[in-house]
């Protein structure tokens, strides 16, 4: 099976058509008609078999994961999503894969309103890029840059199963049968928080999701707003299933530093803390007050209570023997 034959059949007609795509899969540039007084807001994910998936993965996982993580993008800007592009090299034409992948990024695609618009196919080393369009009422967006000193320090759900399901992947950790198969889903089919990024858009000062692990990737939004953070460790969100599994200092690693929870940081002025309840209340995922931002541009500060935390973060290489 050729190029041709491959778009043909996997995606050239996958998922629901919307009617602001004039032009989608098999012309030579995807035509998008944008919403009146709307920006567009574009962001982009490339996998690489090794690197950022097991080549063995379930293809359904990495069909959810590659849309999940790119909407998760889409989430943190406060954008409504609406079409997806595919870059995809694959080493041989693998007819059950490619059925099972094409299958379940159109189910994830659907899910979220978004439409597979166009790509390009060739022969290599398995990689996948997912370019991923959405829009926001013109000048609403959520940005990384907004944060003030005194605001609020806030994320979603829950942090640290993701990075301890990649290690259950690895059989670096044990996880009892009750919890394994929570966990496993938290970090094969990760949920982009698209409704809370886009009721954030009233109040958040600024927003970001995780994908690094909160202690790398609040660093980027303090960078980015020229503040500093100072955070609870002891008011970090972390799962029953995690907790049973791990001991305290490895569960408090695995939320600062496991990565690919995609859960959305964001801050709150002061003046707005209130509102947040009865704002977020509908979507049923629980948000949490972790710190507040401070005035030493730069520096992040961790506290246990009242105490100093020490803490020395080491990337996703911590649990590898
Ligand atoms: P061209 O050579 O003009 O770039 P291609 O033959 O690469 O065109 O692609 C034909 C059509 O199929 C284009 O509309 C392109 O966007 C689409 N396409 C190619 N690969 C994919 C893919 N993996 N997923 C979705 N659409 C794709
Ligand atoms: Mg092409």
């Amino acid at each position: 099976m050729g190029e041709f034959e491959v778009i043909q059949r996997y995606f050239a007609n996958s998922g629901r058509a919307r009617k602001d795509t004039l032009i989608g899969v098999g012309d030579d540039g995807a035509v998008l008609q944008l919403r009146e007084g709307y920006d567009l807001v574009v962001t982009t994910d490339t996998m690489v078999a090794g690197t950022h998936f097991f080549p063995d993965v379930d293809p359904r996982a990495l069909g959810h994961k590659l849309v999940a993580v790119n909407i998760s993008d889409l989430a943190a800007m406060g954008a409504e999503p609406a079409w997806l592009s595919l870059a995809m090299t694959l080493p041989k034409v693998d007819d059950p894969w490619l059925a099972a992948f094409a299958d379940a990024l159109s189910e994830t695609a659907d899910y979220y309103d978004c439409q597979l618009v166009g790509g390009d196919t060739t022969r290599g080393p398995m990689t996948f890029t997912v370019m991923a369009k959405g829009q926001v009422p013109h000048g609403k967006m959520l940005t990384r840059r907004g944060a003030k000193v005194g605001d609020f320090i806030y994320v979603t759900g829950t942090l640290g199963d993701a990075g301890l399901g990649l290690r259950l992947c690895q059989g670096q950790v044990e996880v009892s049968k009750k919890h394994s198969a929570h966990i496993l889903q938290r970090f094969h089919y990760p949920t982009a928080r698209l409704a809370i990024g886009q009721a954030l858009r009233t109040v958040a000062s600024s927003a970001m999701d995780l994908s690094d692990g909160l202690y790398s990737d609040i660093q980027h939004l303090m960078h980015r707003s020229s503040v500093g953070a100072s955070l609870d460790v002891e008011r970090l969100p972390l799962s029953q299933a995690l907790k049973d599994s791990c001991d305290r200092s490895t569960a408090l690693a695995l939320a600062l530093s496991g990565g690919e929870d995609y859960e959305l940081l964001f801050t709150v002025p002061e003046s707005k803390k209130s509102m947040l309840d009865v704002l977020l209340s509908p979507y049923g995922v629980p948000v949490t007050c972790i710190g507040r931002i401070t005035g030493a541009a730069g520096k992040l500060e961790l506290r246990a209570g009242n105490e100093l935390f020490a803490y020395e973060h080491r990337g996703f290489e911590h649990f590898e023997k």
